[in-house]
């Protein structure tokens, strides 16, 4: 899924009593579009910020969702921290382009290069399936 090299800015800086870390990506992803089947590649930019909190310090309950660190850690593993900001911000569609006709959900024929000669194409599978069954009758 992600065929290139993964960038990351990383900025770390004390905030009151707590550690904060600002984490940017940027990958390139290799998609499959929903739609068409056709593979394509995107440029997928994502931020997100974590809060560390050190194992001796006094906690508010309010930041219970805060990573404890010791108070004497010199390093830090942010592999999952980068990995959940890269999949959390992916999309929820994988689509080629916003106006991606998809394939004929008839004779399968990718609508984005050719038209067919199929007399209508309902959007939703779920249709396709039900038209069939009338088609029985
Ligand atoms: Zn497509
Ligand atoms: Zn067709």
């Amino acid at each position: 899924m992600f065929p290139d090299v993964l960038f990351i800015r990383a900025i770390l800086e004390m905030e009151g009593n707590a550690l904060r870390l600002d984490l940017e990506t940027r990958v390139k992803c290799s998609f499959v579009c929903d739609r068409c089947g056709r593979t394509y590649n995107q440029e997928h930019d994502c931020s997100d910020t974590f809060f560390y909190a050190f194992e001796d310090a006094q906690r508010l309950p309010m930041d219970s969702d805060q990573a404890l660190i010791p108070r004497n850690a010199v390093d830090l593993d942010i592999t999952q921290e980068i990995r959940d900001t890269v999949i959390i911000g992916l999309p929820v569609q994988f689509l080629c382009r916003a106006d991606c006709k998809g394939l004929c959900s008839n004779c399968g024929v990718d609508l984005n290069l050719e038209t067919c000669a199929c007399p209508k194409h309902p959007v939703d599978p779920r249709w396709a399936a039900l038209l069939k069954l009338k088609d029985q009758d």
